[in-house]
């Protein structure tokens, strides 16, 4: 545990309950997980679920931190806090509190049955682009090239970045 810390982005998203607070929470919490730093945070966006398609919008919104902690571990301490904030796992894309999910982590790849970096459907969704484009418009995909040259691929996705509250 005397390595560097690595550079982490995290997608944060909710739609059940009082999503905003669930999102604005979750990025609070990530700063309190061990050996782990909030770097920056997004805007929170509303925008039109994926799959499933009667069910409310989802608030998302993108973090990056610096941690210490290994893939796998992080991936652990996301699921228990996805597990402490009260989510119930049924059906894929089903309506959840919160679904927390790491996109990259440095510039590692990795494809093992519990977790895939980059995260493998991250180019495609305009709630993970848009907000990443906010924090981090220069990033590069590890595999993918520039995160940015993914933009007009989701340009059809209803997302509507939310103003600042205080
Ligand atoms: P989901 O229900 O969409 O949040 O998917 C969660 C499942 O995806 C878990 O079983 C994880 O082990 C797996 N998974 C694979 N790659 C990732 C990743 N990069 N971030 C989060 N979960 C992942």
């Amino acid at each position: 545990m005397n390595d560097a810390p690595a550079l982490a982005y995290i997608a944060l998203g909710a739609n059940l309950g009082d999503p905003q607070a669930m999102v604005q929470n979750a990025i609070a919490a990530l700063n309190a997980l061990p050996d782990t730093r909030l770097i920056r945070a997004s805007s929170l966006y509303r925008t039109e679920p994926v799959g499933l398609k009667r069910q409310p919008d989802f608030i998302n919104a993108v973090a990056a931190i610096r941690t210490k902690l290994s893939p796998q571990d992080l991936l652990c301490a996301l699921q228990n806090l996805e597990a402490t904030h009260g989510r119930v796992r049924s059906i894929p894309n089903a309506p959840r509190t919160l679904d927390l999910d790491i996109l990259l982590y440095a510039d590692q790849t990795l494809h093992t049955l519990a977790l895939t970096l980059p995260h493998p459907r991250m180019h495609l969704r305009a709630f993970v682009l848009a907000p990443l484009n906010e924090i981090a418009p220069d990033l590069q995909i590890p595999g993918r090239g520039s995160m940015a040259a993914w933009l007009p691929a989701v340009a059809g996705q209803r997302i509507l970045r939310l103003p600042v509250t205080a």
